[in-house]
């Protein structure tokens, strides 16, 4: 490979690297027992990381690249589908950066939990395991950028054209069911509507304020910490949204 910038596959051969990849991964992984990853770990996506490496760039990462990667599965991240951060302790050495890959492991489980939100980076996907890769290929591009340019971003065109050409990926984002959007297209819910929801032995109502892990729901309480502009106070609780229903009429 002479020039990873500058390499383009076309789609038939694109398809046919991303199955080698998922067919390896299923295969050599410990922990993945098949496409729907009941079970994912961080050394997991060393391993897809280290097939990619091969499959698509012919260990061009392992023969540029002097710094470390890492790879995490996160709770936190709500919205993004991935991320990937670059940390470089001295700019004079190169072996001293990090590249670390981020998965959310929110995103991936609510695969499949809204009809037809199934396309990542544009192309339709077939299994919780395809959308990963999907995933993981956009972060591929952030890490080859960060080698080569030391910046990345996938807003440029530089980042597209390399996604489009490396993976045929024809958009930047994934349309993979966020909590918010569960919320909404599945209970009719988002920020604003009345919602009850069970707490203790009682149930409490209140407004559905927002929705990431978890819905913020305020209801009213005289000694409630928050405060709107006609000065009626609230306490703020943070609920599953499996647990939150529309109130009694
Ligand atoms: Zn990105």
């Amino acid at each position: 490979m002479k020039d990873i910038i500058l390499t383009t596959y076309p789609c038939g051969e694109i398809k046919r690297k991303r199955e080698q990849v998922r067919s390896f991964l299923l295969q050599r992984s410990t922990v993945i027992k098949g496409v729907d990853l009941a079970q994912l770990s961080s050394n997991d996506l060393e391993l897809m990381f280290e097939l990619y490496d091969q499959v698509f760039f012919e260990g061009w990462i392992q023969r540029n690249y002097s710094g470390r990667m890492q790879f995490s599965i996160s709770r936190k991240m709500t919205n993004s589908a991935g991320k990937t951060v670059c940390l470089r302790n001295d700019s004079s050495k190169p072996d001293s950066t990090v590249i670390e890959v981020r998965i959310s492991q929110q995103i991936l489980s609510n695969y499949g939990m809204v009809e037809g939100a199934d396309m990542v980076g544009g192309i339709k996907t077939g299994s919780r395991l395809e959308a990963l890769q999907l995933i993981f290929e956009h972060e591929l591009i952030h890490v080859i950028e960060f080698i080569c340019f030391g910046e990345s971003s996938c807003k440029q065109s530089r980042f597209k054209t390399m996604a489009d050409n490396l993976f045929g990926h024809k958009e930047n984002y994934h349309q993979l069911p966020t909590n918010k959007q569960i919320a909404q297209q599945r209970l009719g819910l988002s920020p604003g509507s009345a919602v009850a929801f069970p707490y203790q032995d009682r149930k409490l109502e209140g407004i559905l304020c927002s929705i990431r892990k978890r819905a913020s729901v305020m209801v009213s309480d005289k000694n409630g910490r928050y405060c709107d502009k006609e000065g009626q106070r609230y306490s703020k609780y943070l609920v599953p949204l499996q647990l939150l229903e529309a109130p009694r009429k």
